[in-house]
């Protein structure tokens, strides 16, 4: 991956609109202009109309013809996939665009961002590869009798994805929905809509035919609601917030439509004695530091054996104290800017709680010493209890949390006592301790000695409130796709007759 500096910069039209059957609808006097503001400078990029649910419904109706009529659904399976992997040469040949554009509009740091685009570019062609494996089952036990199941595309997809990763986030969603067959309405955060939107029109400059994937631009409660909420949605595939994905789910239910919710974390970063320290240490600082803290997999409760503890965290203190905090533009920098402002004020309002709740702050907790932009110190606290506030909520930012633990046995305990139970993170040399860990941790993945491994292949989702559902290629499959069995008999049995 280059590491080199991004010295272009690409054209940011003056306002960003929907897409609705691969072009931008006409603008309609009175409608909503909300600010899309550069992180970094806190400068004006650009204004974000907000589709309201009139523009949602002429979206859902786009999607619902290229379901019901459109070539995308009975396409051969060939040419479906030819256009997913057009997508991903169209991603990779705008690799850099996008990653200007990530950048810019999400303050993600440029090295982060560019292995972003480039996991963008691979689950179109996974999830191509998969629906081109895509079989049915047979059934002949029953003498006389043959009967097969098929899958078929279940139908249009509501897509709402957040604002922590705007192009990885919306592209898994998109990747797993559309290779089967079906189309869509997304709908990303209207904080960072520039990737996206761009990634959108790839799609269709790669040949995507119109209104498989339409794109929807506003607030949660405008155009997030309207979305969910209309009649021509058949489900909804979710990434954002416990509290969203709880009104989300209530929404779908009203409507009887399924929903598959990926959402928020508080994840046990375990280092035990028996660690490799040094990794361990290196593993702690990405798992709660990479992607500006904002990242729901972060592991942000930082569990550490006693006997290490004190020297562990005075090293992690002294580390994070050295990241380096700025532009993220600038290939060297770790940790950008918060994506807005509020979201700034937020993670540092957990400072106080901290205290309050008689944590204590080892380094950090305030604004960085940058003149613009919304920087934030890398910030850790050791707290005294897993009960705080700071160990059971999702600060979402670069913030950690420290608890000191004494038997492995405590520390799963501590692991477990929180609402939600997404990831894990194990550090042990010794065998027995990470496979007992891996058992005993009610969470969707568990990684041993490694911070934040992706496998496509295998299902990513939460136990408890970090989720319903899983992404991967079983699931996938098993949401965004209708079974139907076919029954017929080799002899002709016989029937009652009514009535004879
Ligand atoms: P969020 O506030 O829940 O928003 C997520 C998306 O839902 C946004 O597009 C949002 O629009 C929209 N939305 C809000 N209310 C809605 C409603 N009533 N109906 C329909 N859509 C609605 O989450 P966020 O703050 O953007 O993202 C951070 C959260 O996402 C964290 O909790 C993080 O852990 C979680 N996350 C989970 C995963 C995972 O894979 N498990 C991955 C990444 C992030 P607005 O922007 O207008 O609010």
């Amino acid at each position: 991956m280059s590491s080199a500096p991004i010295t272009q910069a690409w054209p940011i039209a003056p306002r960003i609109q929907s897409l609705i059957d691969g072009i931008s609808p006409a603008l309609r006097a009175g409608g909503t202009d909300l600010p899309i503001v550069n992180p970094t400078t806190e400068a004006p990029i650009s204004v974000l109309r907000e589709a309201d649910a009139q523009e949602v419904d002429a979206a859902v109706m786009s999607a619902r013809r290229a379901f019901d009529t459109g070539p995308w659904p009975r396409l051969d399976i060939n040419a479906r996939k030819d256009i997913l992997y057009a997508i991903r040469d169209r991603v990779r040949a705008h690799a850099e665009e996008l990653a200007w554009l990530e950048c810019t509009g999400a303050g993600l740091p440029l090295a982060r961002v560019r292995e972003q685009v480039q996991r963008t570019a691979r689950v179109f062609e996974f999830f191509a590869e998969v629906a081109s494996t895509l079989h049915g089952e047979v059934y002949s036990q029953s003498k006389g009798w043959l009967t097969w199941v098929t899958r078929e595309p279940k139908g249009v997809a509501a897509l709402i994805s957040p604002w922590n990763a705007p192009l990885s986030l919306a592209s898994m969603r998109m990747a797993t929905c559309i290779p089967w067959g079906n189309t869509c309405v997304l709908k990303p955060s209207e904080v960072t809509p520039l990737s996206v939107r761009r990634l959108v029109e790839i799609l269709h400059e790669a040949g995507l035919p119109p209104g498989v994937v339409n794109l929807v631009n506003g607030r949660g409660s405008v155009t997030g609601t309207a979305l969910v909420d209309h009649a021509g949605i058949d489900l909804v595939g979710f990434t954002g917030g416990t509290a969203t994905g709880r009104a989300i789910m209530t929404a779908a239910a009203r409507r009887l439509v399924p929903a598959a919710l990926e959402l928020g974390g508080k994840s046990a970063n375990i280092v035990c004695a028996s660690a490799d320290i040094e990794r361990a240490l290196d593993g702690a600082l990405v798992g709660i530091f990479a992607n500006n803290g904002q990242q729901c997999l972060a592991g942000s409760r930082i569990l550490v054996q006693r006997p290490v503890a004190a020297e562990f965290i005075e090293r992690f203190v002294e580390r994070a104290r050295r990241i380096r905090v700025g532009d993220p533009l600038a290939p060297a920098t770790e940790i950008g800017p918060l994506a807005f402002e509020a979201h700034r004020d937020r993670v540092l309002s957990y400072a106080a709680i901290a205290r309050a709740d008689g944590a204590r702050l080892l380094t950090g907790g305030r604004r960085a010493a940058i003149e613009r932009g919304w920087f934030v110190e890398p910030t850790a606290v050791l707290a005294p209890s897993n009960e705080t506030r700071v160990c059971q909520e999702e600060i979402f930012g670069p913030f950690a949390a420290f608890l000191e633990f004494d038997t492995v046995d405590e520390a799963i305990a501590i692991a477990n006592r929180s609402k939600f139970g997404l990831v894990s993170y194990v550090w042990s040399e010794d065998i027995g301790t990470a496979l007992r860990c891996s058992r005993d941790i009610r969470a969707g993945t568990v990684w041993i000695n490694t911070p934040m491994m992706r496998e496509l292949r295998a299902p990513f989702g939460g136990y408890k409130e970090s989720g319903v559902g899983r992404d991967g290629p079983a699931a996938s499959v098993d949401f965004f796709t209708e079974q139907k069995a076919t029954i017929v008999p080799l002899d002709p049995p016989p029937v009652h007759r009514f009535g004879a």
